[in-house]
């Protein structure tokens, strides 16, 4: 398994993406060495700058990068985030955006003991944005709902859910939308008996228990727009946008993101916090791992997060966002020393 590379494609973004991702490779390169992970890096051009550049910011000569890539890593990107975002998602069919939130003990946040997984179905529901003028005063938009993007998206938060404690709420509004929402609730039925505590939870009331008491909350399984809302809502119990990771998976291609913009307000400062960038590493080394059965991926996984948690644990060297006074490269700098 040692021989095997993988291409990672790497798109710095805009804003604070370029000095986040600058400040991280020499931690990824410590990683890739010190446990034989055979990863290469291929720079590839998109977002705001490719748009200044060449007039798209998803070029043709980008998606042939792509192509060849096993696996995205992306930086944040900023006005034209939407328009590489979506159509990637689209192109590869990455058909599941999950995104955990936690809180880190050391880090001042209302809550502890957070520890929950969002798994939002990235296809389909009214984002697929089917709709139209009826009349100059009527619109209407179709809310696409398919069997099997709903059964898919329920077995793999299923699968996460072994990994964990067991437990997948599923989240819909099938008392009112009984066709739609009543399909997708249908699917999570599925679950029961399959090894996980399923329970369904309408979306206004997973709203208010998120902000109630979001220990309870292990996998939450939902649609593209009450996914979209939740996990806004869900990175903010964590305490900063600056720690909380994401992905994108498909069956042939996957890409790993922080969760928070470009934050242009503290672009080129020096003070961004980079936890979001490295926990979105983490999740791409365990998806490596996962697609490649190399067991040093996920000891990779695990030797990072731990150099991030032994920061916050300590607190000396964290960023202005998390109650600090470091910089990026002071912050990045502890985290290298940190990996064991
Ligand atoms: P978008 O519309 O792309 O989500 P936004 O401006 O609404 O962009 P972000 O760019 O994610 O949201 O940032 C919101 C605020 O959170 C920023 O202004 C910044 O102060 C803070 N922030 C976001 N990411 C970080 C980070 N990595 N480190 C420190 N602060 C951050």
């Amino acid at each position: 398994m040692g021989d095997l590379t993988f291409r990672i494609a790497l798109l710095r973004g805009d804003g604070i993406g370029p000095e986040i991702v600058e400040a991280s490779l020499p931690i990824i390169s410590k990683l890739n060495h010190d446990y034989s992970l055979g990863l290469e890096f291929v720079d590839v051009d998109a977002g705001d700058g490719a748009l200044r550049r060449y007039g798209d910011p998803l070029p043709q000569h980008t998606m042939t990068e792509l192509e060849k890539a096993d696996v995205i890593l992306k930086g944040p990107v900023g006005e034209t985030a939407k328009d590489v975002i979506v159509p990637l998602r689209q192109h590869y069919d990455m058909y599941a955006n999950v995104r955990p939130a936690f809180t880190i003990p050391g880090l001042k946040s209302k809550f502890e003991g957070v520890d929950l997984v969002i798994v939002r179905e990235n296809t389909e529901d009214l984002y697929r944005g089917v709709e139209q003028l009826v009349t100059d005063d009527v619109a209407v938009g179709l809310k696409i709902i398919s069997r099997r993007a709903s059964e898919r998206i329920v077995n793999f938060a299923k699968t996460i859910a072994l990994t964990r404690r067991k437990k997948v709420t599923c989240v819909h509004k099938a008392n009112v939308m009984k066709i739609t929402d009543g399909l997708f609730a249908a699917a999570c039925r599925s679950l029961k008996g399959s090894g996980v505590e399923m329970e369904e939870m309408y979306v206004d009331a997973a709203a208010a228990n998120l902000v109630r008491r979001p220990q309870a909350f292990d996998v939450i399984v939902t649609t593209n727009v009450y996914g979209d809302i939740l996990s806004d809502e869900a990175s903010q119990i964590a305490g900063s946008l600056g720690i909380a990771p994401s992905a994108n998976l498909g069956e042939r291609k996957s890409l790993f993101e922080p969760v928070h913009g470009a934050a242009f307000d503290i672009a080129g400062r020096g003070i961004a916090n980079p936890t979001a960038f490295l926990l979105s590493v983490v999740m791409m080394f365990e998806h490596l791992g996962t697609i490649s059965s190399n067991k040093n991926f996920v000891a990779a996984a695990n030797s990072l997060r731990a150099a991030v948690l032994k920061v916050y644990s300590s607190g000396r060297n964290l960023t202005p966002d998390v109650g600090g006074s470091a910089s990026l490269k002071e912050m990045a700098g502890d985290i290298y020393q940190s990996l064991v």
